[in-house]
């Protein structure tokens, strides 16, 4: 399927079939059923597609290549969606500025209280590399008008999340893993 092949080297392009795909999200490290793991998910997923993710021009990998390595990690179903849907700094993190990661363009989520870093230093778990996240950690405290901005909603999210738990522990029939969703 070479025409599924991600573009490279085209900042900003319009959104495509990697763009409409982030948005579905349905790689199973990013969700089970409707749940979309994580806080970074659920908070991205409903915002428009405004490119299409661009890989470097020393990263051309094939449609496969890339599905394979979404799916290794949640935080990289993350960095695509990210990639897709936020906004390009005009001035690049550290990293970026160095050539590093996966994709054309260093896109900040807009979200910093939950992820400060950029798509590209998130590709991975590596976020704590990024300078915005270390600018973020070592910046003042975070601004107080978000708090308690939609209690009901967090614990909504907290208890889906306790509920997904305990739905893969029974799928893998392990009580040890319902016991640690539960802290017991
Ligand atoms: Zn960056
Ligand atoms: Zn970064």
């Amino acid at each position: 399927m070479a025409g599924d092949d991600p573009i490279t080297d085209q900042p900003n392009a319009p959104p495509g079939h990697w763009a409409a795909k982030a948005i579905k999200t349905l790689w199973p490290s990013g969700r089970k059923g409707s749940f979309l793991y994580g806080p970074i998910l659920p908070k991205l997923q409903n915002l428009d597609a405004v490119r299409e993710p661009s890989l470097r021009p020393s990263r051309e990998w094939k449609a496969e290549k890339v599905d394979f390595n979404i799916d290794l990690k949640r935080q990289n179903v993350e960095a695509l969606l990210v990639q897709t849907v936020g906004k390009e700094m005009n001035d690049p993190c550290e990293s970026c500025q160095n050539g590093q990661g996966l994709f054309v363009g260093c896109v900040s989520p807009e979200c910093a209280d939950i992820m400060p870093q950029c798509a590209n230093c998130h590709w991975g778990k590596q976020g704590h590399r990024c300078s915005f996240a270390k600018m973020h950690k070592d910046g003042p405290a975070p601004s107080t008008e978000k708090v308690g901005t939609a209690p009901m909603a967090s614990k909504k999210r907290k208890l889906a999340e306790i509920v997904d738990e305990i739905e893969m522990a029974f799928d893998h029939s392990n009580l040890l893993l319902l016991k640690q969703a539960l802290r017991l």
